[in-house]
């Protein structure tokens, strides 16, 4: 009986082993990231892209960061097997077979992310969210002011601690004490719908606060104007502590007739799996695949808002040419080691480190609080590869660690990435070229420069 490969492909010439059983539905396929437009829209123009940047987006995306390039080449390496690849074996029949590298790129690639966000799913779900009514609050900020979000990446998390700030303010307001704690998670946000810049908050909060004894007290309505007054006072603060904006600015945007401040407090869910919905649509990717398609008669890029935005003369669609669509989709790059989400008040680390601790329940030797940090650390780290085998067998919907022949536990052997071991392993195995198909009619778009189609 052959070994297959990756795709499904036999590679008789490299393995040999006797396994009697086949289960055609359980084999491992490859995902094929090269068959996508975002795929292939980057492997044949990026580098196109690098050489227009100054000249057409500098002016309104700002300076290219480096992150973007480094994001997009380990992008385009993820999954490909000729980018070197794993081999595992199956300790009961010895089935081998080769499984993609991933580049773990958050907001942009889209089956990486995916797996993100089905990890931290499971974790809040199982470990973070208590089984109160949750809310969803979202604060955004005027057009004027965004700007400042775009140049310092940083000042992002700043954005959601005055989130956290105005919300603690507001519950203690609400219930006129302040020993009163919500539990919180924030998440970052660059991209509003169309991929267009839109920094903003989302935070999934417990829609009432616990006490000291751990009562929950609900709260039973949310007055939105208050909760955005606080907000503008926390971001005005913040901008002016960073000099970026001075008193003038902030009294002349307080005579606006509409402080292009919101904060939106609309939809609450009741239970915990509902909480963990609405937390993954907010850290969702900023990009759906399946919303974006290549045009070929226009050369285009298109982009479908989701249904209930489809109004309007456009209906909902966007049509960039693929440069453009490039820069939209790499403005969301987070920077290295950005935080995009946050655990604030009863859903803090110190705070649900300390109930543990309290209730008995292991915890760190020590007290001091780079211990406690370091021992969150770890048990997220141990979370995170615990789950992982559950998490990607939702992504690829086969579990691979266990043999997709026989269901047998899989062992990893190595991972093969010089270039030379992986062209001869992939020769023998015959696998089709995962080289991407170009996108139909784009090369028109650089007439006026010396590029020469792939
Ligand atoms: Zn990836
Ligand atoms: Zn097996």
């Amino acid at each position: 009986m052959p070994v297959q490969g990756g795709s499904g492909v036999a590679f008789s010439s490299i393995l040999k082993v006797d396994c009697t059983k086949t289960s055609p539905k359980r084999v491992y396929r490859r995902r094929q990231p090269e068959k996508s437009v975002l795929y292939r829209a980057l492997a044949q123009h990026f580098e196109s892209f690098l050489l227009r940047y100054e000249q057409r987006f500098e002016k309104s995306f700002g300076y290219l960061r480096t992150i973007v390039r480094d994001t997009v080449y380990r992008f385009l390496d993820c999954g490909i097997l000729e980018s070197g690849f794993a081999r595992a074996r199956c300790k009961a029949c010895g089935y081998e077979f080769v499984v993609g590298l991933s580049c773990k790129a958050r907001c942009l690639c889209p089956s990486c992310h995916k797996k993100r966000e089905l990890i931290w799913a499971h974790w809040a779900g199982e470990q973070l969210l208590e089984d109160v009514p949750h809310r969803q609050v979202v604060f955004s900020l005027p057009k004027r002011l965004k700007i400042f979000f775009r140049y310092d990446r940083k000042l992002l998390g700043e954005l959601a601690g005055c989130a956290w700030r105005a919300l603690r303010l507001y519950f203690q307001i609400y219930f006129d004490r302040d020993d009163i704690v919500a539990g919180a998670i924030g998440f970052i946000a660059t991209a509003g719908e169309m991929l267009n810049f839109n920094p903003h908050i989302h935070v999934l909060i417990t829609d009432g606060g616990f006490l000291k004894d751990g009562t929950f007290r609900h709260m039973l309505y949310w007055d939105t104007d208050k909760l955005e007054e606080l907000f503008r006072a926390e971001v005005f603060r913040l901008l002016i502590e960073k000099e970026l904006i001075g008193r003038d600015t902030v009294n002349n945007m307080l005579s606006w007739k509409h402080s292009g401040f919101s904060a939106d407090a609309s939809v609450r869910v009741e239970t915990i799996a509902d909480a963990v919905r609405l937390g993954r649509y907010m850290i969702r990717s900023p990009l759906v695949l399946e919303r974006l398609k290549w045009d070929d008669e226009r050369a285009q890029v298109t982009y479908q808002a989701r249904p209930k935005r489809s109004k309007g003369p456009s209906g909902g669609i966007a049509r960039w040419d693929v440069l453009e669509f490039i820069a939209r989709v790499t403005d969301h790059i987070p920077e290295t080691g950005q935080q995009l989400t946050r655990n604030w008040g009863y859903y803090a680390n110190a705070s649900r480190a300390k109930r543990r601790r309290e209730s008995g329940l292991p915890n760190s030797s020590n007290d001091t609080q780079n211990d406690q940090r370091e021992q969150d650390r770890s048990d997220g780290h141990r979370q995170r590869r615990l789950s992982w085998a559950k998490m990607i067998q939702k992504v690829y919907e086969i579990d691979p660690l266990l043999c997709p022949f026989c269901g047998g536990e899989v062992k990893i052997l190595s991972f093969i990435i010089r270039h030379k071991t992986i062209k001869k392993i992939l020769d023998a195995m015959d696998l089709p070229s995962q080289k991407p198909e170009p996108l139909a009619h784009s090369p028109p778009l650089f007439r006026d420069t010396t590029y020469v189609p792939l």
